[in-house]
């Protein structure tokens, strides 16, 4: 390459619009173009010649993608990103994709990045390019989506599709363990007359409030809160003898009668109330998802039995 053709490359590279920088061999900055620039809000200045090119995508030191490049440490990469992917081999380039803290943007980018080594005509490697590109809507409406589809449009709680997978999930896990499980199913009571009696739309309001306290109840990471069907919820908690399942089922029954919501028809209270079945188990081979819902079910009709505003463990004579 001549003088002037390895000018005109270098200002290419300026100006290309894929926020792209270089290192070389030594994982100096050796080029950071103008769109690198305009995403990351950091000069060129500052950064060529430096090995500081972190300092625009995290607050502490940490190597980026075309730092594993140039040391040819690539299985790194499991460490650093969680989504990651090697091109047929590394000669040929690498991507990943993650979050970035961008200190200096101050802003939060997901960003898909393209990282490649140049070889010189006798294999020698002269330099690592990588390139940028920001995804942050796309990961948005990624996030957005998977949400939709795991979560009920009314309470926000989890919608019963994701409550299936967690409980299989779960089961297996207690299994495994050796751990206990608790099922939590919860109706709330003469909801029919309450619909009858201020209309579908202030159900649907009711709905939600309660729904947010049976939400408040599950604590634990581990915990699921979920919309079970129509006023119906379930809050599957792992880990979780008979003993603390009664009690988050009597904290839920008491927090919402103490959310006072008027109910003239409801035969209880005047107010709105809810009946709470619980099983807790050792799941053991025998036991499936299926089984535990069952017992659950018994053991919240015998609440529903009893006269309502309620909380019934499963008994094994019930
Ligand atoms: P019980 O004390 O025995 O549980 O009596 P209930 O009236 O609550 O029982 P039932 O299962 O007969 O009625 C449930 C009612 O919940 C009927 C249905 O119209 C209402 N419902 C179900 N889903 C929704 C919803 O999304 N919004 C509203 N507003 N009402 C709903
Ligand atoms: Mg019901
Ligand atoms: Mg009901």
């Amino acid at each position: 390459m001549s003088t002037h053709e390895h000018l005109f490359a270098i200002r290419l590279m300026q100006h290309l619009v894929v926020p792209t920088f270089v290192l070389d061999p030594e994982g100096r900055v050796m080029i950071w173009n103008n769109a690198c620039e305009r995403l990351t809000n950091v000069s060129a200045d500052e950064v060529v010649g430096t090995k500081d090119h972190w300092k625009a995508f995290y607050p502490e030191a940490r190597e980026c993608l075309a730092d594993l490049v140039v040391q040819e440490r690539i299985e790194d990469i499991e460490k650093l990103y969680a989504t990651h992917s090697v091109k047929d081999d590394v000669f040929v380039g690498v991507r990943a994709e993650n979050w970035a803290v961008m200190p200096r943007a101050s802003k939060r980018l997901y960003l898909a990045i393209n990282c490649g080594p140049i070889y010189d005509d006798d294999g020698n490697m002269i330099a690592v390019v990588e390139t940028l590109r920001d995804m942050t809507e796309q990961k948005r409406a990624e996030e957005a989506l998977q949400s939709l589809a795991h979560k009920d449009g009314l309470t926000n709680l989890a919608n019963r599709r994701s409550f299936d997978i967690s409980l299989e999930a779960d089961v297996l896990q207690a299994r495994r363990r050796g751990d206990h499980l608790a099922l939590l199913l919860c109706d709330v009571d003469y909801f029919k007359p309450y619909n009858d009696t201020y209309g579908h739309q202030a159900g649907d309001e009711c709905l939600k409030k309660v729904a947010a306290v049976v939400g408040e109840q599950a604590l634990r990471p581990t915990d699921l809160a979920a919309r079970y069907g129509g006023e119906e919820f379930a809050i599957i908690l792992p880990n979780t003898a008979d003993d603390g399942a009664f009690q988050v089922a009597e904290r839920l029954r008491k927090s919402v009668e103490a959310l006072n919501l008027e109910h003239t028809n409801s035969l209880t209270e005047g107010r709105v109330t809810m009946s709470i079945g619980y099983v807790s188990v050792r799941p053991d081979d025998h036991i499936e998802p299926s089984h535990l819902i069952e017992r659950a079910d018994a053991a919240l009709y015998q609440a529903k039995q009893s006269g309502r505003n309620q909380v019934k463990g499963y008994q094994s004579d019930n």
